[in-house]
């Protein structure tokens, strides 16, 4: 039986027109899973967080805790979030300014009558976990915004919740920050699973900490998988998009050959049956820049574009292009080529040269 179980939840808020931030949203999510929800903003996430741990009333649908039914609008059914043994770490920290960062971390277990718990040196040990134990005796004001989201963190799972919110908690972090907390928080769901729900709209985000993801769009879940899985094969566009490839190249076959806005793509593969048109999605990573046709390898296709910028990263080169033809758009399309790799990234990659971009 799974952990976390979300069907057909609805909910929508008033207001001309009426939104429906939740449309119908299932989710299954398994014991120890630490689930990852990536959307844009104003897809719903936060609403879904919200319906889970009760401070939003659904439309319609249930939610299924363990063996508990916290919401089912059609038996009546909608426990308070005290009566949700749900921990949530949000994007501001929330920590009380006038508390101690052990007041702070022990709060859930007051308001859950878990006093044992605090003789019993749980929040010694919570604290600990997330690298925080010498803060202990300060106040939020005196500490960093990393010591105050672990702060945040540790209040989260001090009470060993059934389930764990986190709404985009890494987003206030400048990006050093973020990359360090994120790898910490990695790492103790590694050492100490916890069921989790994680919402952001950052997809490196999503890769680097989900046990599954899925992908919300419009109040519901399009995809749902391993990262690696839905990275590797989009359902769709919109996932595609999401997932980095940026990209898009819109083909059309047209008298034995292929083009893309109009410029034909050398070394296309004849057309398979039944298609006239289709859209490639290229990832900027995965494409080269060729010097001319002949340059291509064996299996490559390749259309000509245009340089219109050449941006220095370090280990590669971030290169604008747009399709060599009349009208076409300016840096349309991405390429991220290696400064390291000479057999792969000629030298001539310069602001207004006319390149192949080889895929
Ligand atoms: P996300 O967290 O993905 O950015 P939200 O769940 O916050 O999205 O919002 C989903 C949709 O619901 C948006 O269109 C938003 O404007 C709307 N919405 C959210 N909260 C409210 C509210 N309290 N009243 C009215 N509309 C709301
Ligand atoms: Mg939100």
């Amino acid at each position: 039986m799974s952990h976390v179980s979300v069907r057909r939840l609805l909910k929508n808020f008033g207001g001309k027109p009426p939104t429906v931030a939740v449309d119908n949203l299932d989710l299954e999510i398994e014991d120890g899973e630490f689930l990852v929800l990536l959307g844009p903003s104003g897809c719903g996430k936060t609403t879904t967080l919200r319906c889970l741990a009760g401070l939003e009333q659904p439309v319609g649908g249930t939610i299924t805790l363990g063996d508990q039914v916290v919401f089912d609008r059609e038996r009546g059914i909608d426990l308070t979030p005290d009566k949700r043994f749900i921990g949530m770490v949000f994007q501001s920290y929330a920590l009380w300014p006038h508390m101690s960062v052990r007041k702070n971390i022990a709060y859930p277990l007051k308001s859950r009558k878990l006093k044992d718990e605090l003789r019993g040196g749980r929040v010694e040990e919570t604290a600990a976990l997330v690298d925080c134990e010498r803060l202990l005796d300060r106040l939020p004001a005196e500490l960093s915004g990393g010591q105050q989201q672990r702060v945040a963190l540790a209040r989260g799972l001090v009470a060993q919740p059934d389930l764990v919110l986190f709404d985009e908690p890494l987003s206030n972090l400048d990006a050093r920050l973020r990359d360090q907390v994120r790898a910490e928080l990695h790492d103790l769901h590694q050492r100490k699973p916890f069921t989790a729900v994680f919402v952001t709209h950052d997809q490196s985000e999503a890769l680097a900490l989900g046990t599954r993801m899925a992908i919300m769009n419009s109040g519901h879940i399009v995809q749902m998988g391993t990262p690696r899985a839905v990275f590797e094969d989009p359902v769709d566009e919109y996932v595609a998009g999401f997932t980095g490839m940026s990209n898009r190249l819109p083909c059309e076959y047209v008298d034995g050959r292929w083009y893309a806005h109009g410029t034909e793509i050398i070394g296309a593969e004849p057309r398979a049956a039944g298609i006239r048109d289709f859209v490639l999605r290229l990832r900027p990573e995965k494409v080269r820049l060729a010097i001319d046709a002949a340059d291509l390898r064996p299996g490559e296709a390749g259309v000509a574009v245009n340089v219109d910028d050449v941006e220095f990263g370090g280990l590669h080169l971030d290169v604008m292009l747009s399709i060599a033809a009349p009208g076409a758009r300016r840096r349309e399309l991405h390429a991220r080529v290696s400064t390291f790799d000479s057999s792969r990234t000629p030298r001539s990659v310069e602001r207004g040269a006319r390149m192949i971009l080889a895929f």
